[in-house]
């Protein structure tokens, strides 16, 4: 029997769902349960010793009938090829829902970074890139940073990319420094956009933001500018984790020094003024707002009916299993589902695609205007279907990501 909680499970009765309440025809339904092209490569590198490293590298495509295949690359111990489709299937959704004209992709490595030196991760990315690279290009498919691989790692990306053509394609990644052609904002963008959505949320169940206390699961790249973004419109941070736990102090917590402590001791344990807890501890803990950044399945039957919160902003891809969506709901908790809590990281990766097929560069408080912009039309679009359909928003958001590529399919016909 599959996995109930398997991602590719999980996605897959997401989109009958939607194909179910749309209506949708069978055959459309049939195209959008696969994925347009699956790649895999053996990654081989001289490690630091000499000896030979052999890595898993996955590249998934699933759909892109709107525009280029657009997603990250993770790297991840034990990654699979099903985790990676079922996230590339978010993608699709997630990029329709946002409205912006890409497919869904996404990448992943199996490797642990944590025991990797940079040569090595830096050898690592130009040989997986140089394996996909026929199937990438900035009208084909553009990769994006994700868990454990970050703006340096899209340098390497756009570096090799290019050379392999013989010539600098900024626009053939996102999530790239400033420096090469990255957009302003872009690092911070996933992190702001959640808190965009937690304030339209607040609007419309009547939760008063001013002292509401926020627990933050996940303290990299996501979790710590959600962090940063909702202690900066006056919420409280009473806890946060990362991989090896968790600290909780009901006063709040400044999340810049508590990020100085983890860069200093490698974990966000043992700050100061707070008490160590577990990451099982984190997502029940007494708190209005909880944010998911890390991991997908955090949030499953096991734990739904302890948590505490009101309101959940899923930052990470997949955290909350179907079951525990049902229990939520019937609680009553008002859950922002990923793809459109998360989508402020594609929408400004779309932003620096522009900017650098325009060869323009756009200052932070416009990437910031524009982004605040389309949070609030997709959390709109998505708010008014649930109303309409009587629907949690992860219905909702399904029914408006997989209804407006279906469309684009119907239009556009098969070929040939
Ligand atoms: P990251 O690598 O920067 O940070 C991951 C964080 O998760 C780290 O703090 C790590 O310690 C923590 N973590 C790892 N294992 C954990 C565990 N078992 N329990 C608790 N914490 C754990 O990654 P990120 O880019 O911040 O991505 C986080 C999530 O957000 C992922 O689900 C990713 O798919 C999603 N996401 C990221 C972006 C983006 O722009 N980076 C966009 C959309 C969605």
């Amino acid at each position: 029997m599959a996995n109930e909680h398997a991602p590719l499970t999980v996605a897959l009765e997401q989109l009958d769902l939607a194909a179910k309440k749309l209506r949708l025809d069978d055959g459309i339904h049939k195209i959008l349960s696969q994925p347009k092209r699956s790649i895999m490569v053996s990654i081989d590198i001289r490690m630091d010793d000499c000896t030979v490293g052999v890595f898993k590298g996955i590249r998934v495509q699933h759909w892109d009938v709107k525009g280029p295949f657009k997603g990250g690359i993770r790297y991840y111990p034990n990654i699979t090829v099903e985790e990676v489709t079922a996230l590339a299937m978010l993608m699709t959704w997630k990029c329709a829902v946002a409205d912006i004209p890409y497919g869904g992709a996404k990448g992943g490595v199996c490797c642990d970074t944590k025991k990797m030196s940079l040569g090595e991760l830096e050898r690592l990315t130009r040989r997986y890139v140089s394996l996909i690279a026929d199937y990438l290009g900035p009208h084909r498919d553009i990769p994006a940073p994700d868990m454990y691989t970050d703006a340096q790692t899209m340098a390497w990306i756009m570096d090799t990319y290019s050379q392999l053509k013989g010539y600098s394609i900024p626009e053939s990644v996102t999530g790239k420094p400033v420096e090469i052609g990255g957009s302003e904002g872009r690092t911070e963008a996933t992190g702001r956009g959640v808190v965009h959505c937690i304030k339209k949320a607040a609007e419309v169940t009547g939760l008063r933001l001013k002292n509401a206390t926020v627990a933050i699961q996940g303290f990299g790249n996501v979790g710590y500018h959600a962090a940063q973004a909702i202690h900066d419109i006056g919420c409280r941070v009473v806890a946060v984790s990362d991989s090896t736990g968790g600290i909780y102090c009901a006063e709040g917590l400044d999340p810049a020094r508590v990020l100085a402590h983890k860069e200093k001791t490698g974990s966000v344990q043992n700050f100061k003024g707070c008490t160590n807890i577990t990451n099982e501890e984190l997502l029940e803990a007494e708190c209005d707002i909880l944010i998911p950044a890390a991991l997908g399945n955090q949030i499953k039957r096991k734990n739904a009916n302890k948590i505490k919160a009101r309101m959940i902003a899923e930052a990470a891809n997949g955290p909350t299993t179907p079951e525990a969506d049902r229990i939520l709901f019937e609680k009553g908790t008002c859950l922002i589902p990923d793809i459109l809590a998360n989508s402020g990281g594609v929408t400004v990766s779309y932003f620096e695609w522009v900017q650098n097929l325009t060869r323009e560069h756009w200052s932070l408080e416009e990437v910031n205007r524009k982004l605040e912009s389309k949070m609030t039309q997709a959390f709109d679009d998505v708010y008014k279907l649930s109303q309409e359909e009587e629907s949690d928003m992860r219905t909702a958001a399904l029914m408006l990501g997989v209804g407006r590529v279906a469309n684009a399919i119907r239009t556009r016909g098969l070929w040939p």
